[in-house]
């Protein structure tokens, strides 16, 4: 039986297993479940004193580590809401959130981490509100996303059964978090899963390819998830090649679109492990769709199906019913957005929430994401996925990032535009277009193209943000 709250799942562990490994701080601290659960009771019984009454929220930015472990599970002992904060946000980034949240406690970097007498909430529910996160702000404002024990409990289920992780893995369940723990990726994914599971979770405070490899091995990792971007660099790493990494058994990806050439890099180089797509959102507390290891290589494009407890629907944009938004509901899917009553009326409708993606559903049922809707270019009356192009103009030769965008034409509504990332003496214009003209339809061809030196604005999810490239760049003339 799944446990009720995130704290009935962790007691459950300082019960069985108290002085296995629960989180461990590279170059830094330890803790046993026993010495994690203590100290955040006094962590919980601190922010009592400090007035964190059930509901209150405490933004959490301490860097990810034992401490950030410790605040984490206190707040939720105080009964509280655990923020995350973006800990690379500029100041103006971080006191949006803040007062955003309306916290009561904040917990800076350097703040001691608060201490009292012993408390553990004893009468948590399991729809009662454990966190807030805040989206990526890919496309606007970053948004509160109000995640409850029941989301949390729910998508760590969600994944354990899609990775096939045997229930009783324990202190095999060795986890290697290098993404951050304020977005659901890292929290929900890893740290949430490992704790759900009497594992451990191995942090890395900031990434390091060739101190990821080492502790691949040393730490005796065996569950690995990270966004492409971060998998692309190690792959290629002098570090990693050859390494011994027959440890790892269980490999996710995901967050943003991947390339399929890497999905089988991925495959050839983990070839122990059981790798999957993981695609999901902040309000859905990580989880939609997972793509099997059976299909991973076979079927790269895709996202998947979804997982046990989210259902699915399509939107539909045009004639046909199978492409058009991909709505989603469960008990993992936020019912609002923190104190947004507009933004929730545009998201969710009838119990369905909006993902803002457009997907096409082939007939094996397997979900493709075609694109953002903000994203989607339209040239006069057709539609054109970005992602889609993006994908072919990063096979071109010396493109080492590309980002496609919509140009306003004054007849054709849109026309589609390239940005291109790379060295001006290896990127030929013309002959990445030669390229675009032998793999895409004539229309999705970018006509207007510009070549850039410094590298294109992505967030730390690995995530294009497009729209402050669109305030950047400048277009200049046609190419035909
Ligand atoms: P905001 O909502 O503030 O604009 P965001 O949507 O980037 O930011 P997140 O919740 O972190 O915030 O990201 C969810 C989005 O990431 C999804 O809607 C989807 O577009 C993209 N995404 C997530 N996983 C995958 C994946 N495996 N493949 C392709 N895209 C993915
Ligand atoms: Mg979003």
């Amino acid at each position: 039986d799944a446990p009720a709250t995130l704290l009935d799942a962790l007691r459950t562990h300082v019960e069985i297993r108290p002085d296995a490994e629960a989180v461990v701080e590279l170059g830094g601290d330890r803790l046993t479940y026993a010495q994690l659960w203590r100290r955040a009771t006094r962590v919980a019984g601190g922010l009592r004193a400090r007035g964190v009454t059930p509901g209150d929220r405490v933004a959490v930015r301490y860097a990810a580590g034992t401490d950030w472990a410790l605040a984490f599970w206190g707040t939720l002992m105080a009964g509280g809401i655990s923020v995350a904060v973006n800990t690379r946000s500029a100041r103006p980034e971080v006191e949006f959130v803040l007062a955003d949240a309306d916290v009561k406690v904040d917990l800076p970097p350097d703040a001691p981490l608060p201490d009292g007498d012993p408390y553990v909430a004893t009468d948590l529910g399991t729809t009662d509100v454990a966190a807030l996160f805040y989206t990526s702000g890919t496309t606007g404002r970053p948004k509160g996303v109000p995640t409850t024990h029941e989301a949390f409990v729910t998508n760590a289920e969600n994944l354990i059964r899609c990775l096939g992780i045997p229930r009783d893995a324990g202190p095999e369940l060795r986890t290697l978090i290098s993404v951050p723990l304020f977005h659901v990726t890292g929290c929900n994914a890893q740290f949430v899963v490992a704790a759900c599971l009497g594992g451990t979770s191995v942090i890395m405070p900031t990434l390091d390819l060739p101190r990821l490899t080492a502790a691949l091995t040393e730490q005796r990792i065996s569950f690995v998830v990270t966004v492409p971007a971060v998998y692309s660099l190690l792959l290629r790493h002098p570090a990693f090649v050859g390494a011994d990494v027959s440890g790892v058994r269980w490999l996710a990806y995901g967050g943003a679109p991947i390339a399929p050439s890497l999905v089988r890099s991925l495959k050839a180089a983990f070839p122990e492990a059981t790798v999957i797509n993981g695609y999901g959102m902040t309000e859905t507390a990580s989880l939609i769709t997972v793509l099997p290891d059976r299909d991973a290589a076979e079927h790269a494009d895709s996202v998947g199906y979804a997982v046990p407890s989210v259902e699915l629907g399509v939107a539909p944009i045009g004639d046909d019913p199978y492409t058009g938004e991909l709505v989603v509901r469960g008990v993992t899917v936020t019912t609002g957005y923190w104190r947004r009553p507009e933004a929730t009326a545009e998201t969710i409708a009838d119990g369905w929430l909006h993902t803002g993606d457009i997907v096409r559903i082939d007939e094996a049922g397997r979900v493709h994401i075609v694109d953002r809707i903000k994203d989607i270019i339209n040239r006069g009356g057709e539609n054109i996925s970005s992602v889609e192009v993006e994908a072919v103009l990063l096979s071109a030769p010396g493109v080492a990032d590309a980002a496609v965008l919509a140009v306003p034409d004054e007849v054709m509504g849109e026309k589609v535009g390239a940005v291109l990332f790379g060295d001006r003496t290896e990127i030929d214009v013309a002959e990445v277009i030669a390229h675009c003209r032998d793999r895409l339809a004539d229309f999705k061809v970018p006509q207007y193209a510009t070549v850039v030196t410094e590298a294109l604005p992505r967030n730390a999810g690995g995530k294009l943000l497009k729209n402050r490239l669109r305030e950047q760049v400048r277009w200049g003339d046609p190419l035909r």
